[in-house]
């Protein structure tokens, strides 16, 4: 993602980094100080990068108030436009520390490193990403209520967003994002939203862009964009599902491509016979091995495990299969150079930056040790016996405290950081008397 402008043709520029949480943070300065000021750095407490969901330090913080600045360098590249906010450019940053060298609370970075590592294993990764969202509004009751009562596709609620959905795909385009898709999802007032496929970073940062849009956009028309996991009791949630390749240096080969298939797809083999190559089953396997702990990057809430419930279009269990939705991890049938695998785990409220690199550790960590993925399947996974996936955060940050895999790739102290912050989290959650308990205990006892 890029435009051609740069720091002085806008008014002021923001500058955006991820916190640990998924949660953009950062500042804005006048674009006419922008690139004195980029040269030093953005500096603020180091503590920041650990903060939980409420404001406040996490207790027993690694980087407390004695721990000094750390500092957001902006990227190197021109900053690019914030279209419904005029005169008002982005620039994605990187944290380390003064002295420049990487801040281990990064998750930028954790990816950059990631992503280098299974380049220097041979491999160019390539990745996209589904995005889907709630749209609410409010209800007379003083709550919120979703944007429409419609479902799948329906093209009357194209038709009611058209103003939100113009913008939105606006500003996408004027941000270099080449949009592909804009469609209703299950759920009344769901909307998914994808775009172009690229380099992980590049993706990433756009999926950060693309979040902190959708929210400003919407309250801009009165209304709000919501990526909480799943905002609706029984509903279908929101998922944000990564597509990955591998390639060869100058992107002509893809890795996962095979000539010969052996995989029995629903809408049946194709006429040319193309399949998946040794190196995708692998990639599957170290996937599929990894994914107890991934559950803890790629669901990261407590409101995550509403999401990963049976008779929903979200994974369950641990299984993989040909076009299969049933499964955490589907082999779409565009074959031949389209070939990649869908890594149907991630809900929206989680670190891109995070996600990416956990699913690339786990691919790498596959190809590299040669892993033989289980028989596909080709029924419905979430009514056959496999493996459940974790159904609790805390159950789920248990896996990912004993990965050394992902512990090695994403840096020990950032996975130590997320796994306080999110355990922090869930002992929140626990301590919180719920509407449902009271209901269902209340006078039955
Ligand atoms: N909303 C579903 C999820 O949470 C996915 C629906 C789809 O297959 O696009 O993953
Ligand atoms: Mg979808």
């Amino acid at each position: 993602m890029g435009s051609n402008s740069a720091a002085s043709e806008y008014d002021r520029v923001r500058v955006l980094w991820t916190d640990l949480n998924g949660i953009a943070r950062g500042n804005v300065v006048p674009a006419s100080t922008f690139d004195r000021q980029r040269e030093d750095g953005f500096g603020f407490a180091a503590g920041v990068a650990e903060l939980t969901l409420e404001p406040g330090l996490l207790e027993n913080s690694t980087y407390g108030p004695e721990s000094g600045d750390v500092v957001a360098v902006p990227d190197a590249a021109p900053p690019i436009p914030l279209e419904w906010r005029e005169g008002v450019g982005l620039a994605f940053a990187d944290l380390t520390h003064v002295d420049r060298t990487p801040f281990a609370l990064c998750s930028r970075t954790a990816l950059d490193r990631v992503t280098a590592a299974l380049e220097a294993a041979g491999y160019v990764p390539r990745v996209g990403i589904e995005l889907e969202f709630s749209v609410l509004r409010s209800a007379d009751d003083g709550g919120y209520e979703p944007f429409n009562d419609r479902s799948s596709y329906a093209m009357d609620a194209l038709d009611r967003a058209t103003e939100l959905i113009d913008d939105w795909t606006d500003a996408m385009t004027a941000a270099g994002l080449e949009v592909t898709c804009v469609h209703q999802e299950s759920q009344p007032g769901q909307y998914e939203i994808t775009f172009e496929h690229g380099d992980p970073i590049e993706i990433a940062d756009g999926v950060a862009f693309v979040r902190h849009m959708l929210t400003s956009v919407a309250n801009q028309h009165g209304v709000t964009a919501s990526m909480m996991p799943a905002p609706y009791t029984g509903a279908d949630a929101n998922g944000m599902h990564v597509h990955l390749s591998l390639w060869d240096d100058a992107l002509e080969t893809n890795a996962f491509a095979a000539e010969t298939n052996d995989l029995e797809f629903p809408s049946g083999t194709r006429p040319d016979g193309a399949g998946i190559s040794a190196v995708a089953r692998h990639a599957i396997a170290g996937l599929l091995a990894h994914s107890n702990a991934l559950t803890a990057v790629c669901a990261p809430t407590v409101n995550s495990y509403r999401r990963l419930r049976p008779g929903s279009w979200a994974p369950v269990s641990i299984a993989w299969g040909p076009d299969n939705r049933s499964t955490v991890l589907r082999v779409p049938p565009h074959l031949g150079p389209a070939t990649r695998l869908e890594f149907r785990l991630p809900d929206t409220s989680s670190n891109p930056y995070l996600v990416l690199a956990a699913v690339l550790a786990a691919g790498l960590d596959g190809i590299e040790n040669q892993r033989d993925p289980p028989a596909p399947t080709t029924g419905n996974a979430q009514r056959e016996e496999h493996e459940r996936l974790p159904r609790t955060l805390w159950a789920a940050l248990d896996h990912l405290e004993a990965n050394e895999v992902v512990a090695r790739q994403l840096g020990e102290p950032l996975v130590e950081s997320f796994i306080s912050i999110k355990r922090d989290e869930f002992d929140r959650y626990q301590g919180a008397v719920s509407e449902w308990e009271r209901e269902t205990y209340l006078d039955a006892f």
